[in-house]
């Protein structure tokens, strides 16, 4: 549907802003260095506050950068105002024309564009198919649920064929289980119709669900760039595996490549790069272990609370408190308060940062 896929590339990217309360100049985006595919679909992921939406209005246009230039596909597009652009936002509040019916709202941008009338009628057709709302042209959008509104969001952005969607936090007005359901939507549509998304949100299981890739960012800087799979298994440091999942941090030292040695016991953890006699923390994922009587770390049971798919624990090592969920723990011994039990870890668990 869309005329050509457009990758895009930020080329040390920053973004200075004066801080209201102190006056000072600080960095919102730093030295952002990155690439989208064209056709692919990546999120920008990270808290509140860390320079997503900043690094999403650049894009489009709405801010300027102070350092470095973007580019879409092959051409630098700093000087371009947003119109100029080849891109088209969708926003959390949706912005529609409330006093318009769903095709006037789709065709607004078309209309803009002295299309003619039978084109425009066509193409208003085919994109409210996609979105899932075909027959309801003439229902006012003030008559509409959150989602259908984000629909009718979706499928204005999409009919101006843009070369890259771009999405700021969309489903945050929604309840929790629509979300769900439009993320999935969204989505669909998004390889339905064959365009480059760039996503914005704080929520990593959004993230997660639908994005090929994740950019993770903690405080203006680009933290990660990899598939949800790489942040989870081997993130690249302490704050991406506490903002991917949940993780617990042992303490350990490198014994030799892939042994590290956690409270006196000998375990294979990955170890990368890491030199013999390094301290290290090793990741571990409340799922990559499992209790048991045997085994070379031991622990006590402080915590323990059957929650149907898993039973949950916190066990204590040493002096660290470790998360663990045993999954269908039906047919497993179930540990209890007081009780002393050895972690056991499934293969390729531990990672050490
Ligand atoms: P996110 O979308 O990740 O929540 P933002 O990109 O909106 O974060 O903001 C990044 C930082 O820049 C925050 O500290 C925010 O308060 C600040 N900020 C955003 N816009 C402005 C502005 N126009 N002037 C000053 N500071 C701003
Ligand atoms: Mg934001």
């Amino acid at each position: 549907m869309a005329k050509e896929k457009k990758g895009v590339r930020l080329d040390h990217i920053s973004k200075i802003y004066k801080d209201p309360k102190t006056g000072k100049d600080f960095y919102a985006v730093k030295d952002a260095n990155l690439e989208i595919e064209p056709g692919s679909f990546v999120t920008l992921l990270g808290p509140s506050g860390c320079g997503k939406t900043t690094t999403l209005r650049m894009i489009a246009g709405f801010e300027s950068p102070d350092e470095g230039e973007i580019y879409l596909g092959n051409e630098p597009i700093n000087a371009l105002t947003p119109n100029k652009r080849d891109t088209a936002m969708v926003f959390q509040s949706y912005a529609l024309l409330p006093h318009y019916n769903i095709f006037d709202n789709v065709a607004y941008g078309l209309k803009l564009r002295k299309m003619d009338k039978n084109v425009i009628k066509k193409k208003v057709t085919d994109i409210l198919s996609l979105v899932g709302l075909e027959g309801m042209e003439n229902r006012m959008t003030n008559q509409l649920s959150g989602g259908q509104q984000q629909r009718v969001a979706l499928a204005r952005a999409l009919v101006i064929e843009p070369g890259v969607l771009l999405f700021d936090e969309p489903l945050s007005n929604l309840d929790a289980k629509l979300r769900v359901s439009m993320r999935t939507e969204i989505r669909r549509i998004q390889q339905e119709a064959g365009i480059t998304a760039i996503y914005v949100t704080h929520d990593q299981s959004e993230a997660m669900a639908i994005s090929d890739k994740v950019i993770i960012m903690n405080k203006g800087n680009v933290e990660q760039i990899s598939t949800p799979q790489e942040a989870y298994y081997y993130p690249n440091n302490k704050f991406v595996a506490d903002f991917i999942g949940e993780a617990n941090f042992l303490k350990g030292k490198v014994k030799a490549q892939d042994v590290v040695e956690i409270n006196g016991a000998d375990v294979k953890c990955a170890t990368g790069s890491m030199q013999a006699g390094a301290e290290c923390n090793v990741v571990l994922r409340p799922e990559g272990a499992s209790l048991s009587d045997k085994g070379s770390i031991k622990g006590k049971v402080m915590y323990s609370c059957f929650m149907g798919a898993y039973q949950d624990y916190h066990v204590l090592i040493g002096d660290t408190l470790v998360k663990i969920q045993e999954y269908n723990p039906k047919n497993s011994k179930i540990y209890k308060v007081g009780d002393e039990a050895y972690l056991n870890f499934e293969d390729n668990t531990l990672y050490a940062l």
